[in-house]
């Protein structure tokens, strides 16, 4: 006889598969890491581990934040409504320069948590001692893709740029066939990468047949300093340079124009759109609608901390359906369904990973999260999709499975000590104020 190792049933399933089927009543069964069965009855002759109640809740795959600076959630709140460079060379720099990898840990761990009691399940990283934010994601059981951010000037963690393409071959190494880590190849941005660096990053990933993911288009400053430096666009810059492929991962792409987006989507190039991100900074808004349109995929993202200031999708997903329907003025665009497909299997597909996450499908991994909709913003539900992106919030989540595992029950988190985390925190803040204060 099999056995289950979790069912979750007494919920409606919003599936995300091909046909975008959705079962009310439905139940989720898991073997292991693993979706073994989905439907509206459980397989008779089975026996059961453990069986969630979902209690009339929307089951759905976990969610996924396609771009984030995971350890600046000890940023958030540090400095915002500030220039770029001021905020750059007042705040962030000084901070930077200081912290170690004790510090990083700390952030990602707190990060995690946040993300866990929100919904996410995989999230995809760049910033410094990225080691230390995937053995923290490992630790907290988050699927992620993480890799070390390289750029023209030294690092605090690895020093030269030499040492940099070292770690991240060494990152690769240490994190493959991990069940939960994987490691991309991350340049910063073309206006910190020089031609030789971008070229050396691509042939890396190509190389380990690994992501290649880089900020990109971002402000219109950088489209005209990268004019300024190559006589080119962002898209001709990475053209020139060889490296436009179905590898590359583009975090913002903002600044663009539909024949560019034409060429993305030949290209097999993934956007990962960062709405509050962009709003905030006031970088100004990517064109999704025509993205998608012309057949590009898009993921949506956070971006860090101090940027947003939260890690929470539900959130970016409503900004992210009612931005595009400002500026097209247009409320049928960007609808409800589209946004929450960035969230799950559009995002899952940008990063590379929709073998394994993204839906709710036998065969993949059980990534899943049920959304508690027994509460008066969420009373009544003619629409789950509607609810999902307009009404409801991260604090709506009561469980979160990842990879098999059950890391947040009733709301309580499993793999991490909440308490222990934010008096890190906490500590680490007397250090940033101290930094801040004599940079
Ligand atoms: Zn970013």
């Amino acid at each position: 006889m099999t056995s289950f190792d979790l069912i979750i049933q007494n919920g409606t399933l919003l599936t995300f598969d091909p046909e975008n089927r959705v079962i009310e009543d439905g139940v989720i069964c898991v073997s292991g890491d693993t979706i073994s069965h989905v439907g509206d009855k459980i397989p008779e002759g089975h026996a059961v581990s453990k069986t969630i109640d979902a209690k009339g809740g929307l089951i759905l795959p976990g969610l996924i934040n396609g771009h984030t600076h995971a350890p600046m959630s000890l940023f958030k709140g540090l400095a915002d409504d500030l220039p770029l460079m001021e905020w750059l060379n007042h705040y962030i720099f000084p901070v930077e320069k200081n912290m170690d990898a004790d510090f990083i840990r700390t952030g990602t761990q707190l990060a995690c948590a946040e993300m866990i009691l929100s919904g996410t399940t995989t999230f995809c990283d760049m910033y410094l001692f990225e080691d230390q934010v995937a053995q923290a994601a490992f630790q907290s059981g988050l699927r992620c893709l993480v890799g070390e951010v390289l750029y023209d000037f030294p690092s605090p963690n690895y020093g030269d740029l030499e040492s940099g393409f070292a770690y991240t071959e060494w990152l690769i190494e240490k994190w493959k066939n991990n069940p939960l880590v994987s490691i991309a190849v991350e340049p910063h941005a073309l206006f910190t990468c020089e031609p030789e660096l971008l070229k050396r990053a691509n042939q890396m990933a190509l190389t380990h047949k690994r992501p290649l993911i880089i900020h990109f288009a971002e402000t219109l400053a950088e489209v005209e300093e990268v004019k300024k430096r190559y006589g080119k666009t962002p898209l001709d810059h990475l053209d020139a340079l060889g490296i436009l492929g179905p590898h590359l991962i583009v975090d913002h792409a903002v600044h663009l124009n539909s024949s560019e987006i034409d060429r993305m989507a030949e290209h097999g190039i993934s956007v990962i759109h960062n709405p509050e991100s962009n709003m905030k900074l006031g970088s100004g808004i990517a064109p999704v609608p025509q993205m998608i349109a012309q057949g590009v995929t898009v993921g949506i993202g956070t971006d860090g901390s101090a940027s947003n200031n939260n890690l929470d999708l539900f959130t970016e997903m409503d900004m992210a359906a009612k931005l595009h329907k400002v500026q097209t003025m247009d409320p049928t665009v960007m609808d409800a369904l589209t946004v929450l497909k960035m969230a799950t299997i559009e995002g899952a597909k940008a990063l590379g990973m929709s073998h394994e996450t993204g839906s709710l499908e036998t065969g993949k991994k059980a990534d899943i999260i049920i959304v508690d909709t027994n509460k008066p913003h969420l009373t009544p539900m003619y629409n789950p999709f509607s609810h999902l992106v307009y009404a409801a919030r991260g604090q709506d989540v009561s469980h979160t499975i990842i990879n098999g595992r059950l890391v947040m029950e009733n709301r309580q988190l499993l793999t991490l000590d909440l308490e222990a985390v934010m008096a890190r925190a906490m500590e680490k803040a007397v250090d940033v104020r101290k930094w801040v204060s004599n940079p």
